[in-house]
């Protein structure tokens, strides 16, 4: 098929709202094939039709890396049955070239969907894994959701976004998530000690190879 026009952020479109698929028709796989398409295309992790401005419950991921065979899963309806835990993701968007963040995300999702041939699947990612993460991110599109919209630190968002030429952040998106910002705050209380102990390794061992 063919590789689309990536909508950025900033067409008021992204914000949509997407419609159920009544029938997998040949439009739909055209959909689903021009997607994959686009998101490869892109080097993408995920890719959904709201940003290649089709406003259908479609959505497709692709986790593979490197040499590993291609693994395109195709996401039809998609419903979150489940999700638990939290984690840190950085992210990005295919819509937002060159910019990533961090945002909250539930550590374990279980989702129900249906394949490019109409049959219905369920399918369960946890530990906060690529998959997990690109499940609940292209899911928002679905709801004119974007991963700005789950941002841990707004300032710093903000300063990514100036750097990359987009839009400001729209503070009014932003979403309250209570059942996952504290288990975030922990996460983050963690990543900084971490990231200071590093810090004073790193210097120690300075210290120890000038002395
Ligand atoms: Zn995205």
């Amino acid at each position: 098929m063919s590789i689309r026009k990536v909508v950025k952020y900033g067409e008021e479109s992204l914000r949509q709202p997407s419609k159920e698929v009544h029938k997998v028709s040949q439009k739909i796989k055209n959909l689903v094939a021009d997607l994959l398409d686009t998101m490869y295309a892109q080097n993408g992790v995920g890719l959904a039709a709201p940003q290649i401005g089709e406003h259908y419950r479609v959505f497709v991921i692709d986790t593979s890396t490197g040499n590993e065979p291609l693994n395109p899963i195709v996401f039809i309806n998609p419903k979150i049955i489940k999700k638990s835990g939290a984690v840190i993701s950085h992210e990005g968007c295919l819509s937002f070239p060159e910019a990533f963040t961090d945002v909250r995300r539930y550590s374990d999702v279980m989702v129900k969907a249906m394949d490019r041939n109409g049959r219905s699947f369920v399918l369960e990612a946890h530990d906060g894994s690529l998959l997990a993460r690109a499940i609940q991110h292209e899911f928002d599109h679905l709801d004119g959701i974007l991963f700005i919209d789950h941002v841990i630190n707004r300032f710093e968002a903000e300063e990514v976004l100036k750097k990359c030429n987009l839009p400001d952040i729209q503070l009014d998106k932003i979403l309250a998530e209570p059942e996952l910002e504290e288990k975030i705050e922990v996460l983050m209380k963690e990543k900084i000690e971490k990231e200071a102990k590093a810090q004073k390794e790193k210097a120690d061992k300075q210290e120890g190879a000038e002395g």
